[in-house]
C-alpha cells in the first residue's frame, strides 16, 4: 500500500481495495516500526486517526466520499490543531495544545483526509537542515547519517520513507521545497497568500507560506485544491477564484519556454548536482521544451535582504512568547523582569535567539533605515528581475539546493555557511512566487532536487510542468531500499 500515491490511493479506496481503516492502520504500524530511526515525527495521534478513519469509511458508505476521503497524512508541528499538541519543536510549546484548527488542517478535514501526526521541524521553521529541533535532528532517509534538510524536515523525511503518502510544510525562504530536494520528494511553494496562513505558528509573516509536500505533482495539485482559498482570517490570503490545479496537468509543454539564470550555475554549486539539474533539462528538451539562459542580476542580494526581513519579522512575531500568555514559563521567578528574561532564555533555542537578536537590532532605532527599509528596497529590486525575465520565458529552473544532504553536525558550527545554502530558494518568496522541486535524480546516491519557479498566480502551469517530468523519468518512484518493503 504504501508504495502508492495519493491518487492511486484513492482510486483503491473507490474501489473498495481496503478501507481507511486498514490504510490508517498500516501506515502507523510503519511509523511504529521505523520512526525510531528516523524521528520525522513529533506527535503520533493513533487514536483519532483510527476514528478519523472510521468515519472516512461511513462517509464513503454513505456516497460522501470525495478524492481525499480517507487517505492517511500528516501535519508540520506549526499548525495549530484543536486538543493536539502543537510544539513548533520548542521547548517554548512543548505542552502547548491550541484550543483551534489551523485553516489547513480545517480543509483537510474537512475533506475527510486521515491525520496521523504531528511532524517534527526546525525550531519555528528556523533553519535549512532539521538540527535546530529541541526533540532532535531528522534523519535522511536515504542515508542516516545525513540531515533531511529543514525546516520541514520530518515532513519530507516521513514521505520520503513512505511513513505517510503525503504531508503539510511551510515555506519561508525554501523549508518545503529544500527538504523536499534533498529527501527525493516533491513540494510546492504556492504564490504568497494562496494558502491561509491563519494558525499557523507566525515566523515571517510577509513571507510564510503553507503547501503540499508529496510523492508526485499531481499529488500535490490534488492537495492544493483543499489547501488553496481566500480566508477572512489572515489579512494577506489572496482574494481570488482557486483554479482546479489538477486541470492543465496533462497539457503538452511542448514549446514551453524555460529560462536557466547564470546566476543558478555559478560557483557554490556541487558540480555532481549542476550535472543532474543538466540533465533533467535536457529531458526537458526532449519534450519540446526551449532552453535559453536568462540572469537574475540581483540575486546575490536575496540572501543579505532575507536575513534582515526575515529576523525583523520574527523578533516581533515571537515577542508574544514572554512567559505569562503562551508556553513556557522559568521557574520561581524574582520579579517581573526575571520571568520574561529566564522564560525567552530557557525556552527559546540558541538559533531562535540568535534570529530574534538580529531581528531587534536591525528594528531598533538609528538602525532601522539602514537596514531594514534598505533591505525592503533590495526586495523591489529582487522582484523586478523576476518580472523582466518572465517577460521573456514562462518558467526558470536549476538547483533547488547547491548541495545534496550534507552529514548531520557538519555544518552546524557556522550559521553563516548554512544561511548561504538558501541561495535559490529566499529570493522567491521574497518576490511571493510559486516555487516546486521535483525529484531529478541522484549524485552520490543521494537525491538532488530540481527547482521550478514561475509567475505570480502560475501554480497550475509549474504543476503541470513537474507532472510532464515525471510521466516520463522515475526519479520520484525511488524509495530508500531500507523503507521499500
Ligand atoms: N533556511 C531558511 C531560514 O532558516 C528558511 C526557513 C524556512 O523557509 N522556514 O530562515
Amino acid at each position: 500500500m504504501h508504495q502508492k500515491t495519493i491518487a492511486e490511493l484513492s482510486q483503491a479506496l473507490a474501489q473498495g481495495t481496503y478501507s481507511s481503516e486498514e490504510l490508517t492502520k498500516h501506515y502507523l504500524q510503519r511509523i511504529k516500526q521505523w520512526d525510531t530511526s528516523l524521528n520525522s515525527f513529533i506527535t503520533v495521534c493513533e487514536e483519532t486517526a483510527l476514528a478519523s478513519a472510521k468515519s472516512a469509511d461511513e462517509a464513503r458508505r454513505q456516497g460522501k466520499a470525495g478524492p481525499l476521503t480517507g487517505i492517511p497524512m500528516a501535519q508540520k508541528d506549526i499548525f495549530c490543531t484543536n486538543g493536539i499538541k502543537t510544539t513548533c519543536a520548542s521547548k517554548m510549546l512543548e505542552n502547548f495544545t491550541a484550543p483551534y484548527d489551523a485553516m489547513v488542517v480545517e480543509k483537510l478535514n474537512a475533506q475527510g483526509m486521515v491525520m496521523l501526526g504531528k511532524t517534527n521541524m526546525d525550531e519555528f521553521a528556523m533553519g535549512s537542515s532539521n538540527e535546530h529541533s529541541h526533540f532532535g535532528p531528522v534523519k535522511n532517509p536515504w542515508n542516516l547519517d545525513c540531515v533531511p534538510g529543514g525546516s520541514s524536515g520530518g515532513s519530507a523525511a516521513a514521505v520520503a520513507a513512505r511513513l505517510v503518502p503525503a504531508a503539510t510544510g511551510t515555506d519561508t525562504g525554501g523549508s518545503i521545497r529544500q527538504p523536499a530536494a534533498l529527501c527525493g520528494i516533491t513540494g510546492i511553494k504556492p504564490t504568497y497568500g494562496r494558502v491561509s496562513r491563519y494558525g499557523m505558528i507566525a515566523f515571517a509573516s510577509s513571507l510564510d507560506q503553507g503547501g503540499p509536500m508529496t510523492q508526485t505533482a499531481e499529488d500535490a495539485a490534488l492537495l492544493l485544491n483543499a489547501m488553496a482559498g481566500f480566508d477572512e482570517r489572515d489579512s494577506t490570503s489572496l482574494d481570488a477564484p482557486v483554479p482546479d490545479f489538477t486541470a492543465d496537468l496533462n497539457q503538452p509543454i511542448k514549446g514551453l519556454r524555460i529560462g536557466l539564470p547564470k546566476e543558478y550555475f555559478s560557483a557554490g554549486l556541487d558540480p555532481a548536482v549542476g550535472d543532474v539539474i543538466m540533465a533533467a533539462i535536457k529531458e526537458y528538451e526532449k519534450l519540446g521544451a526551449i532552453i535559453t539562459e536568462v540572469s537574475l542580476p540581483n540575486n546575490h542580494l536575496a540572501g543579505p535582504a532575507y536575513y534582515v526581513i526575515a529576523p525583523a519579522e520574527c523578533s516581533s512575531n515571537l515577542a508574544r512568547f514572554d512567559g505569562v500568555r503562551y508556553g513556557y514559563r522559568c521557574k520561581e521567578p524574582k520579579n517581573l523582569e526575571d520571568l520574561y528574561k529566564r522564560s525567552r532564555g530557557e525556552g527559546f533555542g540558541e538559533e531562535v535567539k540568535r534570529r530574534i537578536m538580529i531581528g531587534t537590532y536591525a528594528l531598533s532605532s538609528g538602525y532601522y533605515d539602514a537596514y531594514y527599509l534598505k533591505a525592503q528596497q533590495m526586495r523591489r529590486l529582487i522582484s523586478e528581475d523576476f518580472k523582466r525575465v518572465f517577460e521573456k520565458v514562462d518558467v526558470i529552473m536549476g538547483p533547488t539546493y547547491p548541495s545534496i544532504a550534507f552529514k548531520i553536525g557538519e555544518h552546524s558550527k557556522d550559521p553563516l555557511e548554512m544561511y548561504l545554502s538558501d541561495f535559490y530558494t529566499i529570493a522567491i518568496n521574497l518576490a511571493g512566487l510559486p516555487g516546486l522541486s521535483i525529484p531529478a535524480g541522484f549524485a552520490n546516491s543521494l537525491p538532488v532536487g530540481l527547482q521550478i519557479v514561475g509567475p505570480y498566480l502560475n501554480d497550475s502551469k509549474l504543476l503541470n510542468v513537474g507532472h510532464q517530468f515525471q510521466q516520463h523519468t522515475a526519479w520520484h518512484q525511488k524509495i530508500p531500499s531500507q523503507f521499500a518493503k
